[in-house]
């Protein structure tokens, strides 16, 4: 190796125009022959962005396993990559046009799509080094992310090559096409990334988002994998489409499906378009990006993690990873090709999208509710770059309420707007995105989606809202939140939205014990709600440190105010002596993890004590689990998996007497629905409906067997679930709270123990429902309490917290887990 001097060494790349090495010369074996783990994808690109004066790296951030999460720009000779952002943002701001058509692609966001990343290495070298790419470089700059999704991969990867031999084998029975539990499809935390961008749940959304935010890309590529036996997909989608798609995102997605169909026709590969992937719900990689002024498309390789090295195809073909990075190889460049082809039609585009009007009545959506819901919506609105206010005075103005069934049905009226309201007005660049996010009912196009059908913010974060036709003043800011003051008697602390219950989560962890008020009450001529918690000397008198001194610091760590308590007698309930005063002291809390537990319903409950609340929670296999287990356990969550073989006699008897003891079972989706029925447990299973002998009724067709599914189906739909609020798990809410819900295996009500959340109406409050459907939830139980013996049985038979952005039901899973329901 020569050595020379950093200077030296760089003026002699230019010099010599050095090329950066090939994937096979870097790697040492030729792409398709193996996968490549992570840190060797991360060895080679950044070789290549220092070989390349095309290619810059651009580190990003960090996954919870620890692998760098990065990008790479590839520019053209001369042109500076922060010169592109500043003239990208300066013609989203409506001046002028964008210098260059950015183009962005994604790689393998799910993880065991595991052909995307080896495809991004070549893809980069081609864009790195060849003729063609410098030519597309004078009018497109790419950004290309070789890995959304690094610990997922990982987990493929070498999951992959433990279950190899030295050959490949390309039998689909092999152990090889086999994922071990959880898959690498999901991150760390057990979430599927492709459903995170508009919500930002997860570390590597929330670190990729600001870099997006400052590129804004003209085109967005999501690279992915189908089954084995779906050749190849990509653009255009599938419908339905969300109406804030515009005419010219839906004419360039079409033109590059026409490009990438002219390549594979070359060769006779097969390949389908308009069918499976819709652009409906915000949180893809194709539609998220599309709300925010990109043409959005995801493209499906197929292969995905039961494809290895090899399988033999039903069709008795051998599937190659070779071929599999060819395809995605050639679609990524003919899409970059495609937009150089007309970069001055896609500058001009970029720039009119954000000057167009907004769709529809809507100017702006005015929402109401506690400071600890407000502030985390507020959060949110900042990481999608959406510009937002509070409103300083009371304002009339012409809208439509949200609350209460299908807001579109309702006419406009007169709203008012009061001092506090938060304020999002349309006049913003990003006012496609806000609109998709906020408007109540998006207008479904046709039944037959992919994912959820509603999900609108207000409903997500359980806020008054209205859809407001006329602008509004909106100057005012969230005020700084005080510290808490001294107090010799303690301090008390709201409970109403979710910044509340990471505020309780943090005292409990430090060993705070607090009493929790069971009805309203009055401190200092302040109401205080339901479920409000003191903190007092009494029953924490042996912590470490001064009481005061812990308060203050997790009040200011959770950024939430509590207030001084004079003395213990209460206005408007009991005493804080009384025994109707329930104590709370930090639970040790389980969760059954492994087979046959799902993956993301895990994920949800592990993603929010560990990123939201910051609260030990226990990961217990419940493949080994005994009565043991459960010994030291004051909580033991099941999550949604299916229980069917697992739920033995023996593990039912331990559970249940483990429950009499005192302990709290939070029985959620399948695993409540695993209990209905079982002996020892209140929870029944419901008939299903008859079907009605109607001899006119026409028969099924079988063409429309798709459809006909669809009427017993609910792909994701807002239900509005009415609460008994005074009991101990509703603490915080008012009688009525949403759930996002996409079961349909309703319960009965309960006969022994608390409905405290049912659906009355089967129709849904936004979103679609299938007729049949509709008529199974009327009158189900969502919410139950059951009291056996000394414990308590939770059924949630909706998570309340659905792909961890649910945030109204934080609330109510730290009621359930905190036990404030415990008296
Ligand atoms: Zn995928």
């Amino acid at each position: 190796m020569l050595r020379l001097l950093p200077v030296a060494a760089f003026l002699l790349s230019t010099a010599l125009h050095a090329q950066p090495a090939s994937p096979e010369a870097f790697l040492g074996y030729a792409l398709g022959e193996r996968f490549t783990p992570h840190h060797r994808v991360v060895d080679y690109v950044t070789s290549v962005a220092e070989e390349s004066e095309r290619v810059h790296l651009v580190p990003y951030g960090e996954t919870p396993e620890g692998r760098p999460l990065l990008a790479l720009v590839v520019s053209g000779a001369g042109v500076a990559p922060e010169a592109v952002q500043a003239s990208v943002q300066a013609s989203v701001r409506g001046e002028g046009e964008p210098s260059h058509a950015v183009v962005w692609l994604s790689y393998n966001v799910h993880g065991n799509e595991s052909v995307s990343t080896e495809a991004a290495m070549a893809t980069l070298y081609e864009l790195a080094t060849s003729a063609r790419a410098a030519e597309w470089l004078d009018d497109v700059v790419v950004v290309l992310d070789p890995c959304l999704n690094p610990d997922g991969r990982d987990r493929y990867v070498h999951a992959y090559r433990q279950r190899r031999g030295m050959q490949p084998d390309p039998s689909p029975a092999a152990w090889e096409h086999e994922e071990p539990w959880p898959g690498g499809r999901v991150n760390h935390y057990l979430f599927d990334l492709n459903r995170d961008w508009a919500w930002g749940t997860q570390p590597e959304t929330r670190q990729r988002l600001p870099l997006y935010n400052a590129w804004l890309p003209a085109v967005h590529v999501d690279f992915h994998e189908q089954g084995v036996d779906s050749p190849y997909y990509f653009a255009p989608a599938a419908e339905p489409y969300h109406p804030a798609i515009t005419p010219w995102q839906r004419e360039l997605q079409t033109q590059i499906g026409e490009a990438n169909a002219r390549v594979f026709d070359r060769d006779g590969r097969l390949y389908f378009t308009r069918e499976v992937f819709d652009l409906f719900y915000p949180g893809y990689g194709d539609t998220w990006p599309t709300f925010n002024g990109a043409i959005g498309m995801t493209y499906e390789q197929g292969g995905s993690g039961r494809a290895g090295l090899a399988i033999v195809t039903a069709e008795g073909d051998t599937l190659t990873l070779a071929d599999r990075i060819r395809n995605h190889v050639d679609t990524g460049l003919e899409t970059v090709a495609t937009t150089a082809a007309q970069a001055d039609r896609v500058r001009r585009e970029f720039a009119d999208y954000f000057r167009q009007p907004p769709r529809g009545a809507p100017r702006a959506f005015a929402v109401r509710g506690p400071d600890a819901a407000l502030r985390d919506l507020a959060a949110l609105l900042d990481l999608q770059g959406i510009t937002y206010g509070l409103a300083t005075r009371t304002q009339s103005a012409r809208g439509i309420r949200y609350a209460g069934g299908r807001s579109e049905a309702e006419p406009a009226s007169r709203v008012e707007v009061a001092p506090g309201d938060l304020v999002v007005s349309l006049d913003q660049p990003k006012r496609a995105l806000a609109q998709v996010l906020f408007e109540p009912d998006p207008p479904l196009g046709d039944s037959l989606t992919y994912d959820a059908t509603a999900w609108a913010l207000p409903y997500v974060y359980g806020l008054e809202a209205v859809a407001l036709e006329t602008a509004v003043e909106a100057s005012g800011e969230f005020a700084a939140v005080p510290s808490p003051p001294p107090s010799a008697y303690g301090w008390i602390g709201r409970w109403e939205g979710p910044a509340d219950a990471r505020l309780l989560a943090a005292l409990l962890r430090e060993g705070i014990g607090v009493r929790v008020l069971p009805s309203p009450v009055e401190i200092d001529g302040v109401p205080y709600g339901r479920g409000s918690f003191v903190v007092a000397p009494a029953g924490n008198r042996d912590l470490g440190a001064p009481l005061e001194t812990i308060v203050q610091r997790v009040a200011e760590a959770t950024g939430r105010p509590l207030a001084a308590v004079a003395g213990g007698q209460i206005t408007g309930g009991p005493d804080l002596g009384s025994n109707r005063v329930g104590f709370v002291a930090a639970p040790r809390v389980g969760v059954l993890t492994g087979e046959p537990v799902s993956p993301g319903s895990l994920g949800e409950v592990w993603s929010l004590f560990d990123q939201r609340w910051n609260y030990p929670l226990t990961l217990l296999p419940a493949e080994t689990l005994t009565s043991g287990d459960l010994r030291d356990l004051d909580v033991l969550i099941m999550p949604g998996g299916r229980y069917g073989g697992w739920l033995t006699e023996d593990r039912t008897a331990a559970i249940r007497s483990w429950v009499r003891d005192g302990g709290r079972l939070l029985a959620m989706e399948g695993g409540a629905s695993a209990l209905a029925g079982t002996e020892g447990f209140a929870l029944a299973t419901r008939e299903a409906p008859e079907e009605s002998a109607d001899a006119e009724a026409p028969l099924p067709r079988y063409e429309d067997r798709a459809r006909e599914r669809a009427t017993g189906d609910v792909p994701g739909a807002v239900y509005r679930i009415a609460l008994d609020d005074s009991h101990p798990l509703a603490y915080g809410y008012s009688e009525w709270t949403y759930v996002l819900k996409q079961r349909v295996q309703p319960a009965p009500f309960l006969d022994r123990g608390w409905n405290v959340g049912v659906v009355r109406d089967g129709a849904p409050t936004a979103g679609f429902a299938g007729a049949e459907a509709q008529a199974a939830l009327a009158n189900s139980l969502v919410f139950g309490v059951e009291d056996l013996g000394r414990g308590h049985v939770v059924y949630l038979l909706d998570s309340p917290i659905f792909r961890g952005f649910w945030a109204s039901g934080e609330l109510l899973m730290a009621n359930a887990v905190f036990g404030l329901g415990a008296r």
